[in-house]
């Protein structure tokens, strides 16, 4: 079968080992353990009628420094930039991995999903004022507008609820494999 290799992408804290164990596992947990280096796990699934193993890499500690090595950008087709929609300065720091992108993978053509992640806490936000008073929580227009920028697809997911997890994973994935 086709092997598919993704990376998650993003700061320290935005959900991405939680986005990948939703997606590969069906599984959230609250209390995480931080990730520690470099981890990855394997997955079979179907594209376009065709098995296509997928790999997914997951990061941490590197992230900090927004600094990851040239190693694990390596054979990499698919990359799922991940924001915390409750946290705005997550999603500026989009273009400091934007630009770590653009200068490790090189030429290679990578295909890029961003995802603001934790959109189930603007939910509860929701549910309690009639004022829809979003305390501070990212909006869809302007996330969408920085995918744009980006020229990338822009999904918002709840690791939490599960809510469009796999679908941007998926379409992450045939982006990459049609590419
Ligand atoms: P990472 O550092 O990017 O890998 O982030 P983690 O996956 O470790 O998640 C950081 C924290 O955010 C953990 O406490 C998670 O339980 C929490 N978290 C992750 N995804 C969600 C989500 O979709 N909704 C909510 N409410 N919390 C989340
Ligand atoms: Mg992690």
């Amino acid at each position: 079968a086709r092997k598919i290799k993704l990376l998650m992408l993003g700061d320290s804290g935005v959900g991405k080992s939680s986005l990948m164990d939703r997606f590969m596992e069906d599984y959230f947990s609250i209390t995480k353990v931080q990730t520690l280096g470099v981890d990855f796990k394997l997955k079979t699934i179907v594209l376009n009628d065709e098995e296509v193993d997928l790999q997914v890499w997951d990061t941490a500690g590197q992230q900090k420094f927004h600094k990851i090595t040239q190693a694990y950008y390596r054979g990499s087709h698919g990359i799922v930039l991940v924001y915390d929609m409750s946290d705005p300065k997550t999603l500026d720091n989009t273009a400091y991995w934007m630009r770590s992108i653009r200068d490790t993978a090189g030429s290679n053509r990578v295909q890029i999903c961003l995802v603001g992640n934790k959109v189930d806490l603007r939910e509860e936000v929701g549910l309690e004022g009639q004022q829809q008073d979003l305390a501070g929580m990212v909006e869809t227009s302007t996330g969408r507008k920085v995918a744009e920028e980006f020229g990338a697809e822009y999904f918002e997911c709840s690791a939490k609820t599960g809510c469009m997890v796999e679908e941007a994973f998926i379409a992450t994935a045939t982006k990459a494999y049609e590419a």
